[in-house]
Order: structure tokens, then C-alpha cells, then sequence
């Protein structure tokens, strides 16, 4: 999701990037907005007359100050996550606004709940400085000059208070969990709060379809999808928990030389049933090979070709003694099959998805699922 996009810079250290999907959205929105100036000016109780410049102009204008409005709420988050400890890896800018990727958000819900208030607090502040600059500097600034504060300070407030319903997982959400989260299990209250948001998400939805505002069904589809992954992150993380890498790790590593033939290892594959080795070069891990390095070279050319000249040299490792969990998210987020268990530079295991799996079934066999 968030491979397709761009680095524009960075704001206090943290990456700003742009996904494609919003380049597509920019043109359109400085379109619409520019199509609804005359709207726009009435709303604000500035003639249209008074307006100076090319009413595409201004709505390109806005579209971009809407978005900078998003990724500060977004900053916002970020910055007071940081404080909390939490790693922040970018702010991504896409088509419905922005994301702040974080590491894990704490599990102590006071911090969970500071956290989310940030951005929508930044939001109202804003929303509310801009208003009454607009209105302050009334007659001192030209009109297009507030038309633009003042439809900024809207959408800002507009921000602030859409995201503070408790639409799990928006921030007013966030917000409700932590405080469910000091009254009964983190699990418990993240079902809870996912419930409530995606009865919101229907009923967004049936509103959306009744009134034929779909941008309001994208809305509540994405909810709706965000409650349930949510929870379901949240549910596995509370299965897995106790187990070590080295506890559901393939300890029987096998590996291959680089200097293997294609055509060896496609053999030593079939038989073994393994999609995929670490490949070895005087007792030392060099990289990865897997079925789909493999199937980049033409069959013919199997028995030419050597392990070396078609494994990924990039190693995904993880320590035997991280949390299994963490080891899990690692293979999303890389997504990746496998990753390697390091000690120090020693190979000492491989866990995939389905060692991760035998996790889930001692749970069950423990009736803790
Ligand atoms: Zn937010």
C-alpha cells in the first residue's frame, strides 16, 4: 500500500511521502473546488466579484492547503507518538488523507488516548486561529486571501471533528478503546471499539447509498475494513503471545551453495518441498534464493546458470530470541516468506508463516483461542 508513493521531504526528521493515488486526487479536487467557487465565496460572505484571481487557481490553492492540513493533523500524531516512544517511519499522503505509520501504538492507553487526540486538538486549534485570522483581518487582506483561511479553517475543524467520532479506528476510536482498555482487556476493548465502528461504517454506508455520497461509502468501507484488521491484528498478537522465534522456528536448516546449479536446486526443491534457502558461501549466509528468483530464468537456461547469479542478497533476519509476533510483521511488512534466524552471524533457524501457524494450533490445543 504505501510502496507507490514518493518522499517530498521531511518534517522534524520524519519522511513525508506522497502515494500516487494522491496526484490523481490533487487535480481533481483543485478542479472541483474551482467549479464551486461561486459556492464557496457565498458560504465565506465574500462577493464573487471581489475575487481576483482564476478561480482554478485559488481551488489549486486550496486542494494543496487542504493536504498540508492533513499531513500537520498527521504530524501532529506523530510527533507526540514519538515522545511516547513509538518509531514513526513516514507520513503518507494518499487519496482519503494521510496515515502517520507507526510502530506499534503503546498498549498503556493513556498514551494510546494522547496520542489520538493530538492530530484532531491540531486540527481544532488551527481550524479555529485560521478562523479568526480570516475574520480579524477582514477589509486588510484581500478577499481571495480569506476565501482561502477561511475555507481552510472550515476544513480544519471539519477534520478535527470527523475524526474525533468514535469510528474505530479513527482517532476518536482510539480515544474510546484506551478508555475501554482501563475497564477490561486490551482485546475486549479493541472488540468492543471495532463493533462500534463498524456499526458507524453501516450506517455511513446506508446514508452514503441514500443520498448517493460516495465518497461517505469509500468512507465507511474503509472504516469498516480497518475495524475488522484491527482487531484481528490485535487478536492473533494476543494468541501469539509467550512464544519466542525459537520456540515455533525450523531448527533442521536446510541451505545451498551459491555455486548450485538452477537446475540442482529446482531438484533439491521438489524433493525437499522447500520454496526457498539461504544461500551459503564458506559457512556464511550471502542471501536468499526462492521459486520466484527461480522462475525468472528460462528453463533452458537451468543448468547455466548458477545460485549466485539470481538469489536476492538482501537478508531477512531476526533474532531467536524476539518476540514471535514481531517476527510475523516483519514477513508483512517485508512481505517476504521467510526470514532467517540470526545469531550473531549464525544461521541457527528459518520461520515461515506456517512454523508461525503451529503457534496458533498449540494455542487452540490450550484452549486459549
Ligand atoms: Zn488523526
Amino acid at each position: 500500500m504505501f510502496k507507490n508513493a514518493i518522499q517530498i521531504g521531511k518534517l522534524w526528521g520524519i519522511p513525508l511521502r506522497l502515494h500516487y493515488s494522491f496526484l490523481i486526487i490533487l487535480p481533481f479536487l483543485a478542479w472541483a473546488f474551482g467549479n464551486n467557487i461561486r459556492v464557496l465565496s457565498e458560504m465565506a460572505g465574500i462577493p464573487l466579484t471581489s475575487l481576483g484571481a482564476n478561480p482554478y487557481f485559488l481551488g489549486f490553492l486550496m486542494a494543496i492547503a487542504l493536504f498540508t492540513s492533513v499531513a500537520l493533523h498527521e504530524l501532529s500524531h506523530s510527533l507526540v507518538a514519538r515522545k511516547k516512544g513509538v518509531h514513526i517511519h513516514a507520513i503518507n499522503l494518499m487519496l482519503f488523507g494521510g496515515v502517520a505509520q507507526m510502530d506499534e501504538i503503546p498498549e498503556d492507553p493513556k498514551d494510546e488516548a494522547m496520542i489520538a487526540f493530538a492530530g484532531p486538538l491540531l486540527s481544532l486549534v488551527l481550524g479555529g486561529v485560521l478562523i479568526g485570522g480570516a475574520s480579524l483581518f477582514r477589509g486588510i487582506i484581500v478577499p481571495d486571501l480569506q476565501l482561502l483561511l477561511l475555507y481552510l479553517g472550515w476544513m480544519n475543524l471539519f477534520l478535527a471533528v470527523f475524526n474525533l467520532i468514535p469510528a474505530f479506528p479513527t482517532d476518536g476510536g482510539r480515544v474510546l478503546r484506551a478508555f475501554l482498555a482501563g475497564r477490561m482487556s486490551f482485546l475486549q476493548a479493541t472488540k468492543v471499539a471495532a463493533t462500534i465502528g463498524k456499526a458507524f461504517a453501516f450506517a455511513f454506508g446506508i446514508m452514503g447509498l441514500l443520498t448517493a455520497n460516495f465518497i461517505l461509502v469509500f468512507i465507511a468501507f474503509f472504516i469498516y475494513i480497518g475495524a475488522s484488521q484491527e482487531y484481528q491484528t490485535i487478536f492473533i498478537k494476543n494468541t501469539l503471545e509467550g512464544f519466542s522465534v525459537a520456540d515455533l522456528m525450523t531448527e533442521d536448516v536446510r541451505v545451498v551453495d551459491e555455486d548450485t546449479l538452477v537446475s540442482e536446486l529446482v531438484d533439491k526443491m521438489f524433493v525437499e518441498r522447500h520454496s526457498g534457502y539461504p544461500v551459503m558461501r564458506d559457512g556464511e549466509v550471502r542471501g536468499c534464493v526462492t521459486m520466484g528468483d527461480v522462475r525468472k530464468v528460462e528453463p533452458e537456461l537451468h543448468s547455466q546458470t548458477r545460485v549466485r547469479d539470481i538469489m536476492s542478497s538482501e537478508i531477512f533476519k531476526v533474532n531467536p530470541e524476539e518476540d514471535i509476533y514481531k517476527a510475523l510483521r516483519m514477513i508483512s511488512q517485508e512481505d517476504v516468506g521467510r526470514l532467517m534466524v540470526m545469531r550473531g552471524d549464525e544461521l541457527v533457524g528459518i520461520i515461515t508463516r506456517s512454523d508461525i501457524m503451529k503457534g496458533f494450533r498449540l494455542r487452540e490445543m490450550q484452549g486459549r483461542v
